[in-house]
C-alpha cells in the first residue's frame, strides 16, 4: 500500500466547515496527502462571523505537536490561526529547526472582520513565527499589519515583499486577491520573482481562501515539488475553489474543496 505525503497544519477550528483546520483537511484530502492537525483554538463561527473563540493552553499545542512529529511523522506543515502571542511563541519553538518546509499564513482578522490573533502578538509573529517560514503568505491586511505598509498597486507589492522577507521568510507570497482587476499575487525570495495571474471570478463566497491556498502549497511542497511549482498549482487549485464557491447560510459561503 503506498503511504500518502503527511501534511500537518496548526490552526483553529471553524465550527462552520469553511475555513480553518476545516479547509485544511479537506484540501489535503483533495489533493491526495494525509492531512494532520494540531488544534490551537476553537471558534464558534458560521457564514455571519465569529460567534466565539477560545484558545487552548499552550501544552496541548506542544503535546499534540509531539505526538504527530514523534509517530507518525512530517513532510511539510502549514500555520493558520495561532490566536496569542503565546501560542505564536510555542509554535514558532517547535517548528524552530524542523528539516521540513513551513508554510505560514499570518492570520490577524477574517473577512468579517473579527479578530484571530490578538494585536499583541504582533511582535513574536514578526521575529519568532517568521523566521522559520519557507513561505510567508499575508493578504494585503496582513502586510499592513506586520509593515506598516497600504499596498495599492503591483509596484506596492513588490515593496511588500521586500519588507516581508526582512522578517526572515525564505520565500513571500504577496497575495493582491483585495486590489482591483485580475487576483495577482507575487511570489519572490528576494532573487526569482514570479507574479501569478488568474481571472477574479466574480463570487462572494470566499470563505476559507486563505486558509485553502496555504494548505494546498503545503500539500505540493510534501510531494517534492519546489517553491515555485507548489504555489502555481496551488493558486489553480485556489482559483478554482472560489470559482465554485456556493453559498451556505445567510452571510458568506465557502470556497468548494471538491471542485
Ligand atoms: N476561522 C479560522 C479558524 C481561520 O483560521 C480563518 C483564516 O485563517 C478564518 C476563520 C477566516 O477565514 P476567511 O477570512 O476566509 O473568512
Amino acid at each position: 500500500m503506498p503511504i500518502p505525503p503527511r501534511v500537518l497544519t496548526v490552526a483553529g477550528s471553524d465550527s462552520g466547515g469553511g475555513a480553518g483546520i476545516q479547509a485544511d483537511l479537506k484540501t489535503m484530502l483533495a489533493l491526495g496527502v494525509h492531512g494532520m492537525s494540531v488544534l490551537t483554538a476553537v471558534t464558534a463561527q458560521n457564514s455571519r462571523g465569529v460567534q466565539g473563540a477560545w484558545e487552548l493552553p499552550a501544552e496541548a499545542v506542544r503535546a499534540q505537536y509531539r505526538s504527530v512529529v514523534d509517530d507518525i511523522g512530517v513532510q511539510a506543515v502549514k500555520t493558520g490561526m495561532l490566536a496569542s502571542a503565546e501560542l505564536v511563541r510555542t509554535v514558532a519553538e517547535l517548528l524552530a529547526g524542523t528539516p521540513v518546509p513551513v508554510v505560514v499564513d499570518p492570520v490577524g482578522i477574517s473577512k468579517h472582520g473579527d479578530a484571530l490573533l490578538a494585536a499583541s502578538a504582533l511582535d513574536a509573529v514578526r521575529t519568532k513565527l517568521l523566521p522559520v517560514a519557507t513561505v510567508a503568505t499575508p493578504n494585503l491586511d496582513e502586510v499592513a499589519w506586520l509593515t506598516g505598509l497600504r499596498v495599492t498597486s503591483e509596484e506596492g507589492m513588490r515593496r511588500a515583499a521586500d519588507e516581508v522577507l526582512a522578517f526572515g521568510p525564505r520565500w513571500a507570497l504577496i497575495k493582491g486577491g483585495h486590489l482591483e482587476g485580475d487576483a495577482v499575487d507575487l511570489l519572490t525570495d528576494g532573487t526569482e520573482e514570479h507574479w501569478l495571474r488568474a481571472p477574479r471570478h466574480d463570487n462572494r463566497h470566499t470563505h476559507g481562501t486563505g486558509c485553502t491556498l496555504a494548505s494546498a502549497i503545503a500539500s505540493g511542497l510534501a510531494k517534492g515539488r519546489t517553491v515555485p511549482e507548489a504555489v502555481t498549482e496551488a493558486k489553480d487549485y485556489v482559483t478554482g475553489a472560489i470559482a465554485a464557491g456556493f453559498p451556505l447560510g445567510g452571510g458568506i459561503g465557502p470556497v468548494d474543496h471538491g471542485w
